[in-house]
Formats: C-alpha cells, sequence, structure tokens
C-alpha cells in the first residue's frame, strides 16, 4: 500500500488529500492550522496539528519513509522554502511542491523539488491550449520541445489505414503511441494496427509536428 504525506491543506492541497483517498491510498496531512485538520480528521488516514518548518515534525513522521511529498504551502513562501528544503534534505522520493511566484518556482527547482506545480498558472495554459488548438486534447509536454497529445481521426483519408500504410512516423514524424477505437477496444500502436474514423489517437512528437499532424487527421 503506498503512502503520502501532503503538508498543507489550502484549496489545492486538500484536493490532492481527497483525491488520494478517494483511491485509496494512506495519507498523512500536516497544516499548523486546526480548523482545517479537523476537517481532515475523517478523510485522511492520519492527520497532525504542526508546523513543517520545524525540522524535528518531518523527522518524527519519517518523512523519508513515504512514497511521495506534496508541499502545498502556496502563500507563505518562506515556509514552503523551509519546508521544501527539510524535506529534500531528508531523502525523501517524490517531492512535490506547490508555488505561487515565478520566482518561487525558480528556488525550489534549485533547491531539489522533483516537481513543481502553479495550479493557476498551469491551468490557464492547458486552457489557452484547448482554445487554440482544440483537436488537440490532454496535452503533455514532455520536454522543452517534445509532446504528449490525444486526438481524433477525423480525416477519410486515414480511415481504415494500419499504422504501417498510414506512414505518419515518416510522413509527419509524429509516433502513435496508443489507440483507443470507437468499437471500446485498445491497444498500443503497432504496424498491423488498423486506424478509422473517430478513433483516439495517442501520440508523441515535437510541439510543431503535433500542431501540424492535428490539422491534418
Ligand atoms: P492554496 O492557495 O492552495 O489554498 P494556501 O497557501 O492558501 O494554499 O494554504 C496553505 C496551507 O498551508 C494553509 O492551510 C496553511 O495553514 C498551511 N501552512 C502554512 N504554513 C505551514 C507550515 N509551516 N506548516 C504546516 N502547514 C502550513
Amino acid at each position: 500500500m503506498k503512502s503520502f504525506c501532503v503538508i498543507g491543506l489550502g484549496r489545492f492541497g486538500s484536493s490532492v488529500v481527497r483525491s488520494l483517498v478517494k483511491n485509496n491510498y494512506e495519507v498523512v496531512v500536516i497544516d499548523t492550522d486546526a480548523k482545517k485538520i479537523d476537517d481532515f480528521k475523517d478523510i485522511a488516514t492520519h492527520v497532525m496539528i504542526a508546523d513543517a518548518t520545524d525540522e524535528r515534525v518531518l523527522k518524527n513522521i519519517e518523512i523519508d519513509k513515504f512514497d511521495g511529498v506534496v508541499i502545498a504551502i502556496g502563500q507563505n513562501v518562506q515556509a514552503s522554502i523551509l519546508t521544501t528544503m527539510i524535506v529534500v534534505e531528508s531523502g525523501a522520493r517524490n517531492v512535490i511542491a506547490k508555488a505561487t511566484t515565478d520566482v518561487q518556482v525558480k528556488v525550489l527547482e534549485k533547491i531539489g523539488a522533483d516537481r513543481i506545480i502553479q495550479p493557476e498558472k498551469d491551468a490557464g495554459n492547458r486552457v489557452a491550449d484547448n482554445l487554440a488548438h482544440p483537436d488537440i486534447s490532454d496535452y503533455l509536454d514532455l520536454s522543452d520541445d517534445y509532446s504528449f497529445a490525444k486526438m481524433k481521426v477525423r480525416n477519410i483519408k486515414f480511415d481504415g489505414l494500419t499504422l504501417f500504410q498510414a506512414n505518419l512516423t515518416q510522413t509527419y514524424r509524429v509516433n502513435v503511441a496508443f489507440i483507443n477505437k470507437t468499437d471500446g477496444t485498445a491497444s498500443i500502436g503497432r504496424h498491423d494496427t488498423k486506424i478509422g474514423i473517430g478513433d483516439i489517437l495517442y501520440l508523441v512528437g515535437t510541439k510543431t509536428d503535433i500542431e501540424k499532424f492535428s490539422e491534418i487527421i
């Protein structure tokens, strides 16, 4: 059974906790605010009213033993930085920190957080991407240049072709990793996998190639 620690029960932290609990994971939550902790005493596996910037608190709960730690302190930048530093130094795995400003992102990166989330900014970027490219959904940046995207087959010219016949990698420089078919079946993208109108393709490519391909598919 995987267990996680979430520090800070603001809007973001609360939503991470609820989602982990819903998926049956063990979740330990820490917040300085007794009222917030009280709201979660019947939801989380274990709750603690404590200041996470106090090194002893994190040591006592063996913060390095969790499968992941989320530092969801946004507004109090000093507490967010100090807590992240203690968590990283303890040797904890999968350290995810929430940031509210770009400067905070830079500092948290320097400290060594594995992933930094800016919930409002990330959601805003996704909405903008969806508006700009309505044919591409679930866009995920893999690196500065490469992305993973999901899109629907609409062009009749691809209907009934195998991936080998469609030759997408050579012609459009995109690679189909997975297909969800309209008949309810799904498979990884193989040479002999057939594609048809309405199928959902999950593909990898550079952002430019994915955008170009979304206008063709
Ligand atoms: P959001 O924007 O996601 O609502 P906030 O920054 O408003 O996030 O909330 C952060 C939460 O972290 C609050 O519940 C606050 O009490 C808690 N918090 C702030 N500093 C500490 C700390 N040093 N230790 C533990 N919890 C903290």
